[in-house]
């Protein structure tokens, strides 16, 4: 079975290419990372080197599993940038290429897991390209990659494709409930543009009361009582880029409650009714505004934060004061 529920199609479909000897010497996973694309392959790796699998299912006994459940398994190889590296070097992909012409050492296949794909560097992907070229017999190359457009399409070409999409709302919160998440988790799964793994994580941070305490900071901007400054010097120690996008997503809330004149999924949540009055044209401006700030903060510009967190909190203070003043 695959580690998650809503990647049951793209499991059924990959046992039935090992099944009928038609898995592709290489196969790209696809998709944002919190849908679990790095645990799924890590579970075709398992299959693909168990020894006596039955149907779809792994069979947990024999030496090849307890071998991979130990993670020593000889004929499993793991690309992965290497310690505080964010690339993954030319080096490594070279390894790679010598492991996949050894023989096998338990005498079945071969599985190499690269991960994240895009974090290959020019020369590696490259070098990387020979061996999608020349395929050995028995050997896997599984590529998982959450930021596909990123990778060369001379290597997304030569694989075939597997994309992670979000499950259906429903699907994700019954799984959410099943590991303990049912504390505003409809708000978080939308929040986590429907990422279960990614709500999962900000409920073990704490994330629902950091995100209510944002909520409440941001209302003391809207009410006079606190300055924006004065919050940006709070905030810094955060996450900017998680804030950045929780408050996009607040904000096209706010959009869509104003256009529909209905209850959002937030219901109540204040922090949409603080800016939910204000013009659309200026709450599409701020959107615009959070899209450029996390550009910035992503890019190598190194820009002052504080600063650009002020500047934030600034435009979010003025869309209050638009929107309560449409309301009176
Ligand atoms: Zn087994």
């Amino acid at each position: 079975m695959p580690p998650y529920p809503w990647q049951r199609g793209l499991w059924e479909q990959f046992v039935g290419w090992v099944e009928r000897e038609r898995l592709a010497h290489a196969l790209l996973i696809s998709g944002p990372t919190g849908l679990g694309g790095l645990a799924l392959a890590r579970a075709m790796g398992q299959y693909l080197l168990c020894n006596a699998p039955t149907g779809p299912l792994a069979c947990g006994k024999c030496r090849g599993c307890q071998l991979f459940a130990s993670e020593t398994h000889p004929d499993f190889f793991v690309v992965q940038p290497e310690g505080t590296a964010s690339v993954i070097k030319v080096d490594q992909v070279r390894e790679l290429t010598g492991f996949i012409s050894k023989t096998a050492q338990q005498g079945g296949r071969k599985v190499v897991m690269l991960t994240p794909a895009e974090a290959m560097n020019m020369s590696a992907a490259n070098a990387l390209l020979k061996s999608l070229e020349e395929p050995t017999a028995n050997t896997f190359l599984l590529l998982v990659s959450p930021e596909s457009s990123r990778l060369l399409a001379t290597i997304r070409s030569r694989c075939a494709k597997m994309h992670l999409t979000p499950p259906k709302p429903e699907q994700a919160l019954d799984w959410l409930a099943k590991v303990g998440v049912t504390d505003a988790a409809a708000q978080l799964l939308a929040e986590a543009g429907g990422e279960p793994l990614k709500v999962q994580r900000w409920f073990e941070e704490d994330f629902p009361a950091h995100r209510q305490r944002m909520s409440q900071d941001l209302g003391a901007i809207a009410s006079g009582q606190r300055s924006p400054l004065a919050v940006a010097k709070a905030w810094l120690e955060k996450d900017l880029i998680e804030i950045i996008d929780c408050m996009m997503v607040w904000v096209q809330a706010a959009v869509k409650q104003r256009e529909s004149r209905a209850p959002t999924e937030y219901g109540d949540f204040d922090v949409i009714s603080q800016v939910a009055g204000a013009p659309t044209p200026l709450l599409f401006r701020y959107l615009d505004k959070l899209a450029q700030s996390k550009k910035e903060l992503q890019s190598q510009s190194n820009p002052n934060q504080e600063l650009l967190l002020d500047e934030l909190l600034m435009g979010w203070a003025s869309m209050a004061s638009r929107s309560a003043s449409r309301g009176r």
